[in-house]
């Protein structure tokens, strides 16, 4: 049986039409014409002034952050849960982690508990210099109330818009409500270029700042004359025509990722433990992977069982991820925790969602999970 991915990159076909053009102008560079075609194509897609195209989504929170002027002994407060590169910048620049848990209606950051964790830190006699708003799974988070409580204590908001680039909250694309976005480009997010990431804002000194800082922080002048410590963080000009490419197709990979999430939804929600997270009013998912939680069942069925039967017939599928406040690493970190996302991750898993998988294939691992209950 041929292998059943959990998301797995989904060429369009311009793709290799702008690689042809840059190899015909010879643009083989972190410099050239697609990159500020990418960027253009990103700024109307999201609906900003201003876009970065970087080498990674990481990249890009590490630049939103030193732009922010985040350093040695700062606080910065993120989602705990999430993939580690929402967090991981926090530590390059010498600053602390401080992890919000999550609410249940979308899975992201508890607006009580952000309140509550920069009240706190205050008290400690620390304000949190950001906050880094993770919007999981293409769920957008609880914008509204969320923004409110960062312009009350006027904190700046890095998005996280990693896994829900077409997402919208309020009709309006993720990525564009915080003082700065970040998107990922890599394999297996819903478009790609290989690799590669974006920083997003309508702050045009900001986005250009960034862009110095991600090649090497070069100075005007005929020889390399630096005043500052710059990164090797550019898009190359190769995957920026990746990237055209895989623009032209994005709403077509959005619609393709909802109705794999419909699918399942319609065979699977007759069994009473499996539950699937709604979109709540106002909000439009990119359902990037589809979710489910397996909860208590007679059959004593958890999700590693389900994961387990799966991989069996070389169908891959993933438990959630781990919040950041249970990662070693993260040990002793502060942490304002409820205990959601520690359930979530027990019971949840995400099944496979690639857009390139064929009718069939997705039959095939509806009638497996169906069978094992
Ligand atoms: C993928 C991802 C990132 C990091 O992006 P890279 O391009 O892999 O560096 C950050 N945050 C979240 C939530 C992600 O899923």
């Amino acid at each position: 049986m041929e292998r059943i991915y959990l998301s797995s990159p989904h060429m369009g076909g311009a793709e290799l039409k702008y690689i042809q053009e840059a190899f015909d102008t010879n643009w083989i560079a972190p410099v050239g014409p697609h990159l500020t075609g990418f960027e253009k194509d990103l700024t109307s897609y999201v609906g900003v002034d201003h876009a970065a195209a970087l080498s990674s989504g990481t990249a890009a929170i590490h630049l939103a952050l030193i732009i922010l002027g985040v350093g040695a002994g700062d606080e910065v407060i993120c989602s705990s849960f999430t993939f580690a590169g929402s967090c991981n910048p926090i530590v390059y620049q010498g600053a602390t982690p401080v992890f919000v848990d999550s609410e249940a209606d979308t899975w992201n950051m508890d607006p009580d508990l952000l309140k509550e964790a920069i009240t706190d830190r205050i008290k400690k006699g620390k304000k949190p210099k950001a906050i880094i708003l993770v919007h999981l799974y293409g769920m957008p988070a609880k914008v509204d109330e969320i923004m409110q409580i960062a312009r009350e204590f006027e904190i700046a908001v890095i998005e996280d818009a990693a896994e829900a680039l077409g997402s919208m909250y309020k009709g309006k694309k993720m990525g564009a409500f915080g003082d700065f976005g970040i998107l990922s480009f890599n394999g297996n997010k819903i478009i790609t270029t290989s690799g590669g990431g974006a920083l997003l804002s309508n702050n045009k000194e900001a986005i250009e700042r960034a862009r110095f800082l991600s090649t090497q922080a070069r100075d005007q002048a005929p020889h390399y004359e630096h005043t500052t410590i710059g990164y090797n963080y550019r898009l190359s000009n190769i995957s920026a025509g990746i990237g055209r490419g895989q623009m032209e197709i994005l709403d077509d990979r959005v619609a393709g990722k909802r109705n794999i999430y419909d699918r399942y939804r319609k065979q699977l929600s007759q069994i009473d433990c499996i539950k699937f997270i709604d979109e709540p009013n106002d909000t439009f998912s990119n359902r990037w992977l589809t979710t489910v939680l397996i909860q208590e069942n007679n059959k004593k069925i958890n999700k590693d069982h389900v994961r387990i039967a799966l991989e069996k017939e070389n169908i891959e599928s993933r438990p959630l991820w781990k919040p950041m406040h249970m990662q070693p690493v993260f040990n002793g970190v502060p942490s304002y925790i409820s205990g959601v996302s520690e359930r979530l991750f027990h019971e949840g898993l995400c099944l496979p969602s690639g857009t390139n998988m064929l009718e069939d294939d997705h039959t095939r691992v509806i009638e497996l999970v169906s069978h094992l209950f």
